[in-house]
C-alpha cells in the first residue's frame, strides 16, 4: 500500500461533509509539501459520500490512499442520541478494525509515524500508541472553539450548576465574552452523553504531540498566541483556511452558475445552511417572506423542513433527487419571486457559489468551512447559527471579527419575516453592509496570503512536514 522510505502518516476522519473536507485538503496540501505517503481512513463508506463530492475523491493524488470503515449500527443508539454522539460511536464501533490495521501497517515496509484524528476522534489515540505512532488532532474549527474546548475540563472542574444559569459571560483572553446562549447546544444540559463525552475528549487533547487547526494567524492572532502561550497546549500548527479549491468540471447543481452568469455583478444573497442545517415549516415560510420582501436577488439552497432537529439533515438522506415538492414554501412565493431568485434543493457548488462576481452577500448556518470559504472569497455573512458549534463561530464573525450581522431571534424562536427583509436590506443595500464587505475583503487577502508560498500557514504546514519526517 505505502511507497518504500516515504514518511507514513494516516489520517481518521469521522462522518460529515464538514469533517472529510479539510481532512482531504489537508492531506493534499501536505502531500504537495514533502514526499509523505498518506492513508485516509473514512467511518462512513465512499459510496455513502454524496456525488457532488466524488470529484474530490477522484481529485486526490496517487501518494493518498483512501480508505473506509462501515457505518456503525446507528439504529442501536437511543433516537433521543445527539448527532455528537452518533459520530463518537462511528469512531468507537471502528477501533477494532483500526487497531487491525496499524497493526499490519506497523509490521509493513513503511509503518506509520502518526495518526492525525478530528476532533471525534481521540479515543483512537490508544490504539495509535500501542503501535507508538505518534497522535495528532486536526481541529477543523477556529483557535477561538478549540480554546474553548481546552478550557473546558476546568470549566467542568469548578462550576456547579447548569452553563445557561450564570449571569456572568465567560472570559478567555483573545476571544469575545460568551454567554450561555452562544455556547454549543451540547453544553446546555450537563448530564447529557454528549456534553460528558465532550469534557472527557478535551481532557486528553494534551496527549497529542500536536494539534493543527484549520485557522491562519492573521485571522485570529490574539487567540493563536494564548494557545501558544499555555504552556499545557502541545504545539499548535494554523494551517488554514484549508477549503476545497474551485474544480474543473464541477456539478453546475440545478443550474446555480448559469442563473448567476446572468445576474448582475454583486447583487445576488447566497442562502444555504450547509450539508445538514433545517428550519422548521414555520421558519422557512419567515424565511421566504422575507426574502421576498427584501425585493433582493437570491439563491436560497432548500432541505425539507424538520420541525424539532435543527440539523435533521446531517447524517445525509437530502439530495436533489429526494425533494420531490417544494410545497413547504408560502403559496405563490416562487411565481413572485421569478426572475429575482433561484431556489434549489438540497445542494449548490458552494464554492464556485460564493467565488462567483454576482454574489455579495452569505446568509449561513455558519459552519465552519462555510465561513472559511466566504472569507477567501470576500463575501460578508448573515449569521444563522443552528447546532454544533456554530453559535460560538457566529459570535467570532459577527461581534469579534464584525463581517457578519445576525438577525434577531424573537422571544417565540421564529426570526420574523420583517426581522429577515431588515438584515438582508442592511448586508447588501446599507452602509453598514459596506463596511463589513470592506473587512471581508480585508480578511480575504489575508487568507489567500495566509496559504501562498511563504505565507504564515504555508510555513506552519512545512513545519509540521518536517516535523514528521524526524518522528
Ligand atoms: N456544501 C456545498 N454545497 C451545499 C452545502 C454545503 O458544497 O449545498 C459544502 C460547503 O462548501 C462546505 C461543507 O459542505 O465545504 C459544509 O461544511 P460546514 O462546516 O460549513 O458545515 P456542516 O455542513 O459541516 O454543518
Amino acid at each position: 500500500m505505502a511507497d518504500l522510505k516515504r514518511t507514513h502518516i494516516v489520517m481518521l476522519c469521522s462522518p460529515g461533509v464538514g469533517h472529510f473536507i479539510p481532512i482531504f485538503e489537508l492531506a493534499k496540501h501536505l502531500a504537495h509539501h514533502d514526499d509523505l505517503t498518506i492513508t485516509i481512513i473514512t467511518t462512513q463508506p465512499i459510496t455513502s459520500i454524496p456525488d457532488s463530492y466524488q470529484t474530490i475523491i477522484n481529485s486526490l493524488q496517487s501518494d493518498i490512499h483512501l480508505l473506509s470503515f462501515p457505518s456503525p449500527p446507528y439504529h442501536s443508539l437511543p433516537e433521543s442520541a445527539k448527532d455528537e454522539s452518533r459520530i463518537m460511536f462511528s469512531i468507537s464501533h471502528n477501533l477494532p478494525r483500526l487497531r487491525e490495521l496499524l497493526r499490519s501497517l506497523a509490521s509493513s515496509d513503511n509503518p506509520p509515524v502518526a495518526l492525525f484524528v478530528d476532533l471525534f476522534g481521540v479515543d483512537a489515540f490508544d490504539v495509535a500508541m500501542e503501535f507508538k505512532i505518534h497522535p495528532y488532532i486536526f481541529s477543523t474549527s477556529s483557535c477561538f472553539a478549540l480554546r474553548f474546548g481546552l478550557h473546558l475540563p476546568k470549566l467542568d472542574d469548578v462550576l456547579t450548576g447548569e452553563f445557561q444559569d450564570f449571569l456572568e459571560p465567560l472570559r478567555l483572553p483573545g476571544c469575545p465574552p460568551i454567554s450561555p446562549k452562544d455556547m454549543p447546544d451540547f453544553m446546555l444540559d450537563r448530564g447529557n452523553t454528549a456534553y460528558l463525552s465532550f469534557v472527557r475528549i478535551f481532557k486528553r487533547y494534551v496527549e497529542a504531540k500536536g494539534i493543527l487547526v484549520n485557522s491562519f494567524e492573521e485571522l485570529e492572532p490574539v487567540a493563536m498566541k494564548a494557545l501558544k502561550d499555555d504552556e499545557d497546549v502541545p504545539l499548535v500548527y494554523t494551517v488554514g483556511p484549508l477549503v476545497r479549491t474551485c474544480l474543473t468540471g464541477v456539478v453546475n447543481g440545478a443550474g446555480c452558475l448559469t442563473w448567476l452568469d446572468k445576474q448582475p455583478l454583486g447583487s445576488v444573497l447566497y442562502v444555504s445552511f450547509g450539508s445538514g442545517g433545517t428550519l422548521t415549516r414555520e421558519q422557512m415560510k419567515e424565511l421566504a417572506l422575507g426574502l421576498e420582501m427584501s425585493k433582493q436577488r437570491f439563491l436560497w439552497v432548500v432541505k425539507t423542513p424538520h420541525e424539532s432537529k435543527p440539523s435533521a439533515a446531517y447524517f445525509g438522506g437530502q439530495t436533489p433527487e429526494s425533494i420531490t415538492s417544494l410545497e413547504f414554501l408560502p403559496d405563490g412565493f416562487l411565481a413572485r419571486t421569478e426572475g429575482l431568485g433561484l431556489v434549489v434543493p438540497a445542494w449548490a457548488p458552494q464554492v464556485e457559489v460564493l467565488g462567483h462576481a454576482s454574489v455579495a452577500g452569505f446568509m449561513s448556518h455558519c459552519g465552519w468551512n462555510s465561513i472559511l470559504e466566504s472569507i477567501l472569497h470576500g463575501v460578508p455573512m448573515l449569521a444563522w447559527p443552528l447546532y454544533a458549534e456554530q453559535n460560538l463561530n457566529a459570535l467570532m464573525i459577527v461581534d469579534g471579527l464584525k463581517v457578519a450581522l445576525r438577525p434577531q431571534v424573537g422571544d417565540n424562536g421564529l426570526v420574523t419575516r420583517d426581522e429577515v427583509c431588515r438584515v438582508i436590506k442592511c448586508l447588501m443595500e446599507g452602509m453598514e453592509g459596506k463596511e463589513l464587505r470592506e473587512r471581508m475583503k480585508q480578511l480575504s487577502v489575508a487568507a489567500t496570503k495566509a496559504v501562498a508560498e511563504d505565507g504564515s500557514s504555508f510555513k506552519s504546514i512545512s513545519k509540521l512536514a518536517l516535523d514528521l519526517k524526524i518522528l
